[in-house]
């Protein structure tokens, strides 16, 4: 077992990481990268994902990509966490044991709190509690009490879906006018998985009109067996006459060509990631259309085990995320006054909620 620095300043997603960390285990395995990428607000925590990467410098470019986000993201939400995250270069379907997860386990241990890992693609709540059998930084695996008094598992997908429901309500507010009552708002969700069924949920529960599509058929007759959505053929979902189109599966969706296929006026969704490349932002603002950035709009889960690291009381948590619709209104706010697009905005925000705490520190 070793773990050893990696110096990543070639890689074009550098961005002046604080470390990156090698980890082998030959004998369960094991490879696997740990970055953190800037600790000024608190110890850097993200998600362990697994995946087949062809490369060491593919699942590297992953790492520093990511970790990056979780910085923007913590700071955007106002918590008092940085940045990091973990890749394994691994088929999770075939290749993840129990052996491979505790010397994952034994790793982030290694760095003494300096990262906290949790769950990603590829993991499960069931994965990270094997590897919490040989760290405590771990996060989303403990069992948790709502006000109802019912207990939920460490899963923060509710919390994620809770704010992108409020996320979505804000961001109609913002376009079409007083929107508290979601009565005849029309929304789109692509993906309807841990995070997409909820959202539909909460949506048609407050009176919204919900279109589905999904690349597994069960999940979206599994859904309209339970609530009234209206099922879209999967390449025809971005192209429904909505208000809103949520994207909630995976990233990268909104290119040129869907853009412009896209009949809503207002993206905002849980996917990471969604613009295929930074321009499209400047292509948003052409066509009219309001984004919700996703680090914003899909903090829900980490603003929930953050909470869950500390005291877990569920109506904190739940006016915590609600926050979620402020600082969506200040993005689009500054976006619509400065005419940049909205994601270059929010960086800048959570920009300067990070670095202002660095050099509050460093005069300290
Ligand atoms: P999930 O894997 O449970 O669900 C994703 C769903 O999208 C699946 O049902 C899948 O079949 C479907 N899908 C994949 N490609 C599709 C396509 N092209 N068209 C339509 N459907 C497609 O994932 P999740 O936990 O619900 O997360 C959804 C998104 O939100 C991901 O991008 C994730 O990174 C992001 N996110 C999730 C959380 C969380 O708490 N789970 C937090 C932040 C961000």
């Amino acid at each position: 077992m070793k773990i050893t620095q990696v110096d990543a300043t070639r890689f074009k997603d550098y961005d002046d990481h604080e470390s990156i960390h090698e980890c082998i285990d030959p004998d369960s395995g094991l490879k696997a990268y740990i970055a953190i990428h800037n600790r000024n607000l608190g110890p850097a925590l993200g998600g362990c994902r697994i995946w087949p990467y062809v490369s060491a410098d593919e699942a590297i470019t992953d790492v520093l990509r990511l970790s990056r986000g979780m910085t923007y993201k913590s700071a955007m939400a106002e918590l008092p966490l940085g940045g990091g995250k973990a890749v394994i270069l691994a088929d999770p379907k075939l290749d993840k044991t129990s052996e491979m997860l505790h010397r994952m386990g034994d790793f982030v241990d290694s760095l003494s709190g300096a990262y906290i890992t949790a769950e990603d693609s590829g993991t499960s709540v069931d994965d990270l509690q094997i590897i919490g059998q040989r760290t405590p930084f771990v996060a989303g695996v403990t069992h948790k009490e709502l006000n109802d008094g019912s207990r939920v598992s460490g899963d923060p997908s509710p919390s994620t879906a809770y704010g992108v429901f409020v996320g979505i309500k804000a961001s109609a507010r913002y376009r079409f006018g007083d929107q508290n009552d979601l009565d005849g708002l029309s929304v789109a969700i692509q993906g309807v998985g841990n995070v997409g069924k909820r959202v539909a949920r909460f949506l048609v529960d407050a009176g919204a009109k919900v279109y589905v599509a999904d690349l597994y058929e069960e999940a979206v007759s599994d859904l309209a067996d339970k609530i009234d959505i209206n099922p879209v053929a999967l390449h025809d979902i971005h192209k429904v006459k909505a208000d809103v189109f949520a994207p909630c599966a995976l990233g990268g969706f909104i290119t040129e060509q869907t853009l412009s296929e896209m009949s809503a006026p207002v993206i905002a969704g849980a996917a990471n990631n969604q613009l295929a490349h930074q321009g499209i932002g400047d292509l948003i603002i052409q066509e009219n259309k309001l984004f919700a950035p996703d680090y914003v709009i899909n903090a829900g889960g980490i603003i929930d085990i953050y909470y869950e690291r500390s005291l877990y009381d569920h109506q904190r948590v739940l006016q915590h995320i609600e926050r979620i619709a402020d600082n969506l209104e200040e993005i689009f706010m500054l976006s619509e006054e400065t005419g940049q697009p909205s994601q270059l905005v929010a960086d800048e925000i959570a920009e300067s909620r990070f670095l202002k705490k660095f050099e509050c520190q460093d005069v300290a």
